[in-house]
């Protein structure tokens, strides 16, 4: 074979080769969010430090606010993605504290980078850091990896941060910590997941985004006229009946008693949400993190609380799409995607940037809602959700990316038992 320049030789180079002088082959991690207007590019060597396929998840109340969703996940930047002094226009920055900034795409809505801008924090103090001054981190769901590169779950830090443990205790065999960085074991974990959630109660669910500019408030689903069929329409979920499942084999939605209106808890009155986690290609890389936490909610159970104090009724999909409430478009960015996501409608805080909602074209007054952003005290609100433990959502996605996917669906089951669902 005619191999005579050294580009061309690379090439052939299979990874994880060395070249002749002892290097290894030049491989880049590739950040790109879901419409495209945001692409970075970080070279790495072969074979990948693992700071950049170990995954760090943040599960502080800022993170869960900020995000929308149970935690941040995060692995270390190989370097600067920009210039911090001038944020691209694509990019949305949001102060999310004194010490770190969050950038995230103004189409999209993608989570991207975080930034700590001083060191004393869990995440930049950690051990084996370089001296990185800028202390840029990756949200991983936009990241890809080289190939034959995996990411695995890490640390999941301020489990604390949660009464009742938060996403920890969906993930068996990870490292956990609180939020001094002090390593928190599996029973600790244990005695969280039985505890109580705080809202116990509460007539109503609040929830809201970090910069509060989003605020929402649910009343209990009751099985009423306007929370079913017709007026309240969806087909089955993938969550419950995945999508491969034949067409014959799917049950019909069953109208007395739809799938998104939930027994209540033996010992309190009323009925529940369901909740549940998807790891389909689109919400990772809508929300930049490995796990998007869903609950479906009857649009007539929603109160929208504006920046002025002013209460509405969950504005209609044609409002929020067309743009016809100033009020709205002023706070809540919209992202109708696109290719493998035909139909969909999906909502962000502007300010932070906030996942908020998805709204599918098979259904009618029914949403899913980001669960992150009703995690203010406790996160999992078992007296108002009850969370799916059979399966996470499209988990076959993540095949040849993690095995995060399986390993929650094993944390669920095993949840299940210790807190004694039948
Ligand atoms: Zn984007
Ligand atoms: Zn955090
Ligand atoms: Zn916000
Ligand atoms: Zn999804």
């Amino acid at each position: 074979m005619d191999v005579t320049t050294p580009e061309s030789l690379r090439v052939f180079k299979a990874l994880g080769e060395r070249y002749e002088d002892g290097s290894y082959f030049n491989e880049n991690l590739e950040v790109a969010c879901h419409c495209g207007a945001n692409t970075y590019k970080f070279p790495v060597n072969w074979p990948v430090d693992k700071k950049f396929t170990d995954i760090r998840l943040c599960q502080c109340s800022d993170c869960r606010l900020q995000t929308g969703n149970l935690a941040s996940w995060l692995v270390r930047a190989p370097g600067r993605p920009f210039d911090p002094e001038s944020t691209p226009e694509t990019l949305t920055a949001y102060k999310i504290s004194t010490s770190t900034t969050r950038y995230f795409c103004r189409v999209c809505s993608s989570q991207l980078f975080h930034r700590h801008i001083k060191a004393g924090s869990s995440l930049s103090s950690s051990e084996g850091d370089t001296a990185d001054s800028d202390g840029f981190w990756i949200f991983t769901g936009c990241l890809k990896l080289p190939n034959k590169t995996q990411f695995r779950l890490g640390l999941v830090g301020f489990v604390d941060k949660t009464p009742d443990g938060g996403l920890a205790s969906w993930l068996p065999d990870a490292e956990y910590t609180d939020s001094c960085g002090i390593k928190i074991t599996g029973e600790h974990i244990k005695r969280l997941h039985s505890s109580r959630s705080t809202s116990s109660g509460t007539e109503k669910l609040q929830g809201g985004c970090h910069c509060s500019n989003i605020r929402l408030r649910l009343s209990r689903q009751t099985g009423k006229e306007e929370e079913r069929p017709p007026f309240t329409f969806s087909d089955n979920t993938d969550l419950v009946i995945p999508h491969w499942t034949s067409a014959e084999q799917q049950p019909p939605i069953d109208w007395e008693n739809p799938w998104w209106i939930r027994d209540q808890l033996p010992s309190l009155e009323g009925k529940r949400f369901l909740g549940g986690h998807c790891t389909c290609v689109s919400c990772r890389t809508i929300a930049g993190t490995e796990v998007q936490s869903w609950i479906f909610v009857a649009t007539s159970c929603i109160e929208l609380i504006l920046p002025d104090g002013e209460v509405i009724q969950w504005p209609s999909r044609e409002t929020l799409v067309r743009g016809l409430d100033k009020r709205l478009t002023n706070i809540m960015g919209i992202y109708q995607s696109t290719p493998g996501d035909p139909g969909v409608v999906r909502g962000f805080c502007k300010e932070c940037g906030a996942n908020i909602f998805w709204d599918g074209f098979t259904r009618k007054n029914l949403i899913d809602l980001s669960a992150g952003l009703f995690s203010i005290e406790g996160t999992k609100e078992r007296e108002w959700i009850e969370w799916w433990t059979e399966r996470v959502s499209f988990v076959e996605d993540t095949k040849g990316r993690h095995d995060i996917g399986t390993l929650m669906e094993r944390g669920l089951r095993e949840w299940r038992v210790t807190v004694g669902i039948a």
